[in-house]
């Protein structure tokens, strides 16, 4: 599940965002559905138009699910700083991050509960650490 990052060196930045766009996000959201099925996790809905544009929310729990990709939230474990460029990467993350604490303020001000989910929380070796995560908050 983790993209190794390491073969992208030596693409121009906008190959290498292309490559990651298409294929993160929209991965990991998939892979989250599967989970939620496997472990017959209900009452979700996606995209649903709210502050920052979870990937998921629980609207009976008000819980706000976003998944967020180890390379573009700047995951501690596994963001590996690009190359060439690094002065646009290191604000381009950190933009990201200061984003996802606004939008976490804004929608727990709003009565909702935020839970970010990482990349690699949905590797199979972290499955029953997420199902935790997870049931704390919609009891399932
Ligand atoms: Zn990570």
């Amino acid at each position: 599940m983790a993209e190794d990052l390491s073969r992208f060196h030596g693409l121009t930045r906008s190959q290498l965002m292309s490559r990651i766009r298409s294929r993160g996000n929209k991965k990991t959201e998939v892979v989250l559905v599967q989970f939620f099925r496997k472990h017959r996790i209900t009452g979700w809905q996606r995209h649903y138009p709210l502050i920052g544009t979870p990937d998921f929310i629980f609207r009976q729990h008000k819980v706000a699910i976003f998944v967020d990709g180890c390379f573009w939230h700047g995951c501690k474990r596994h963001f590996k700083m690009p190359s060439h460029r690094i002065e646009f990467w290191r604000l381009k993350i950190e933009r990201n991050q200061l984003r996802d604490k606004k939008v976490g303020r804004l929608l727990r001000k709003a009565g909702w509960k935020v839970l970010r989910i990482w990349e690699h929380d949905l590797q199979k070796k972290n499955s029953s650490a997420l199902l935790q995560k997870i049931s704390a908050v919609v009891h399932v």
